[in-house]
């Protein structure tokens, strides 16, 4: 089959890299000509594990282009997938902007009948605007179908999720559309991959619900996780407890700083804003943006805490900026929050992440130097902060890491290391929900 994807990027390139794996015939199309240029020469613009090797095999194939030519693409195309980015607007809501642009263009390349797949995670009722401004933008009479295939992939790990998911979603209008996208999922009914097939606007929501209960899981072991503190209880054995129950499921039941990354904080904005123009209060998703804003202020007064109660004249040692491992993403990162907050309330923070030194040290900021390894950020610093949870850090070589630092001060925002473990190594440890 012929497809065209609109937005090269964490989802558009990985779904066009695993569908050219299939065996059909992908164009990945972006706007930026940088990005194009980047993956014509062979090399990634974003950090993901295993998708060069996948990149490469496909254009070597034949199976896989990319170009800035939006027009093209879509006249070869039977299935035309939308998966640009649809960020936070100013009023919280999703800004569609650049969904709408793509679907003004691809209803004037309209050489034939297409199905228009929207990825990108878009409000409920984008199908139904989707398939007012194709209709009110062709150039010539052609018919074609609209449907939603929203995206679950998690960065770190897309690949595998998007080859091996847990379920896909198809929401189609008509018998056509639907047999179609059917064919394109194929090859995963091999491996039993349950398919749910809605109408659109139920398929939008699925996604949104989706992820506003993702992170109600994350907030509410955080708040579990405040609640252990005070009573000496372990959240960790409180999260294996409850998770074993299947009913509750031991995913996503892990303190930390909170969430973030580019999509649970924007999405759960959104479902919230959507839900009040259809004046539905949606108290719970309300109560977990708030939890979670809050994060970052709890995690600041611990560090500021194990600094002895201020952060003037103090290093911190920071490890890990992305919002989670394996990723080289900084959109809305818990880490980026709180490297602002360190300096912004007196600290120097000397910070170091595996993969994102590259994009973070673009942005100069005041009183932040960043580190080649690990154990120079932590070389002279009055505490070591643990930001996101990369592997390289749970091996440490902590006889290393005491040595250089001018105090034995560690604060685990991610639970990496065993608190018993530390104490012993002589390190005053602090970390989230384990007494
Ligand atoms: P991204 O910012 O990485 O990529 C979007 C791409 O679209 C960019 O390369 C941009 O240049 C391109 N673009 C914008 N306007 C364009 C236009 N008019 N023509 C051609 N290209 C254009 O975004 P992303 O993280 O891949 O997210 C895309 C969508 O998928 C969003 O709606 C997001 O919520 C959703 N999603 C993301 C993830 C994730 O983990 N990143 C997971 C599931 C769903």
């Amino acid at each position: 089959m012929n497809i065209a994807v609109v937005g090269t990027g964490y989802v558009g390139l990985v779904t066009g890299a695993c569908f050219s794996e299939f065996g059909n015939h992908v164009v990945c199309v972006d706007n930026d000509a940088e990005k194009i240029a980047t993956l014509k020469r062979g090399e990634m613009p974003i950090y993901e594990p295993g998708l060069d090797a996948l990149v490469e095999r496909n254009v070597k194939a034949g199976r896989l282009m990319f170009t800035t030519d939006l027009t093209g693409a879509v006249e070869r195309a039977l299935v035309v997938f939308i998966a640009v980015g649809t960020p936070q607007g100013n009023d919280g809501r999703a800004d569609l902007s650049f969904v709408h642009e793509v679907a003004r263009a691809v209803a004037e390349s309209l050489n034939a009948y297409k199905v228009v797949v929207t990825k990108s995670t878009v409000p409920a009722g984008t199908g139904t605007t989707i398939r007012e401004i194709i209709g009110k933008n062709l150039k010539e009479p052609h018919a074609f179908s609209v449907a939603s295939n929203p995206e679950f992939l998690r960065e770190g790990s897309a690949i595998e999720d998007f080859l091996r998911p847990n379920r896909v979603v198809i929401g189609c209008e008509d018998e056509t559309a639907a047999a179609i996208m059917k064919d394109l999922y194929r090859p995963l009914y091999l491996i039993e991959t349950p398919v749910v097939v809605t109408d659109v606007v139920t398929a939008e929501v699925i996604k949104y619900a989706s992820n506003a209960f993702l992170a109600t899981k994350i907030s509410f072991i955080n708040e579990m996780a405040d609640l252990c503190e005070k009573v000496g209880a372990d959240v960790h054995d409180v999260a294996r407890g409850m998770g074993l129950d299947q009913r509750i499921g031991r995913k996503f039941l892990h303190p930390g700083p909170g969430y973030g990354g580019s999509c649970f904080p924007k999405d759960t904005r959104a479902i919230l804003e959507l839900a009040r123009d259809h004046d539905v209060p949606l108290k719970i998703v309300s109560a977990v943006i708030d939890v979670n804003a809050g994060r970052i202020a709890t995690s600041l007064a611990k560090i500021k805490a194990a600094l002895g109660g201020s952060f003037t004249g103090k290093t911190v040692g920071l490890l890990g900026l992305t919002f989670k491992p394996n990723t080289d993403d900084l959109r809305e990162s818990p880490a980026m929050a709180i490297l602002d907050g360190l300096v912004g309330q007196g600290a120097k923070v000397q910070a170091y992440d595996p993969i994102a030194m590259p994009i973070a040290s673009q942005t100069a900021r005041e009183n932040v130097r960043y580190c080649d390894d690990e154990y120079q950020a932590v070389t002279g610093a009055d505490a070591l902060v643990v930001a996101t949870e990369w592997n390289q850090f749970r091996a440490l070589d902590v006889e290393r890491v005491r040595g250089v630092m001018k105090a034995a001060v560690i604060v685990d925002l991610r639970n990496v290391y065993e608190p018993d473990a530390m104490r012993a190594k002589g390190f005053a440890y602090s970390c989230v929900g384990r007494s």
